[in-house]
């Protein structure tokens, strides 16, 4: 285990397992119909391509991302950074991809644009769910796990840029955070 982990919350063979149910979920969801994959980068980035490969019918895949700006308050602002062609959304069932649903904005403020830009479907997928910290009115319409809320890294979760590598999920250190900026406040890319 890494060092600046206190504990494992999620161990690779329970993530292979979370992913297989999960992977079964959307696949009797979309079945027979042609669906596009859309990764939320960079959180998702190791979820959706574990997800993907574990999808036995045919899909596309697209990506798109976002940062959010906190000023210390619940308030931050949401900024689409890219988003996939007009050609790729409109007309298209979409499967929004993403690492962690927490408050919800990322994943609401996305759908609605997808919406907006004519998308057929909009669905998520997320590899986590808090849903105790949830301040947008928003569901995810597959989930691999819940969590408590708990700052979670790994698995293409960060931490101020780092730990998106490990294979499992785990909970940092407090030390990690009180010897930088305090709070593990979540700006920058999603
Ligand atoms: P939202 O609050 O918009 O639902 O989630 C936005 C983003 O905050 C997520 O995509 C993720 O990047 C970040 N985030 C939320 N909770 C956690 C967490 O526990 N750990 C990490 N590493 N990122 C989180
Ligand atoms: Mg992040």
């Amino acid at each position: 285990m890494h060092l600046d982990i206190d504990r494992v919350l999620l161990s690779e063979a329970e993530i292979r397992e979370g992913i297989d149910r999960v992977a079964a979920e959307v696949t009797a969801h979309f079945q027979g119909r042609e669906f596009t994959v859309v990764s939320v980068l960079k959180g998702s980035c190791i979820f959706a391509s574990d997800l993907i490969r574990r999808i036995p019918i045919p899909l596309e895949l697209a990506f798109v991302a976002a940062s959010s700006y906190r000023d210390g308050t619940e308030s931050g602002e949401l900024r689409v950074d890219f988003l996939p062609a007009g050609n790729e959304i409109e007309g298209r069932n979409l499967l929004l991809v993403d690492d962690i649903l927490d408050t919800g904005r990322t994943i609401s403020r996305l759908a609605q644009e997808m919406r907006s830009r004519g998308a057929a479907e909009v669905s998520s997928c997320v590899f986590l769910d808090k849903p105790s910290r949830r301040t947008v009115d928003c569901h995810a319409n597959f989930k691999a796990f819940e969590v408590e809320n708990l700052f979670v890294v790994g698995y293409g979760l960060d931490y101020a840029g780092r730990y998106r590598n490990l294979p499992y999920v785990g909970a940092l250190k407090e030390s990690v955070y009180t010897a930088a900026s305090g709070e593990p406040e979540q700006t920058g890319t999603v």
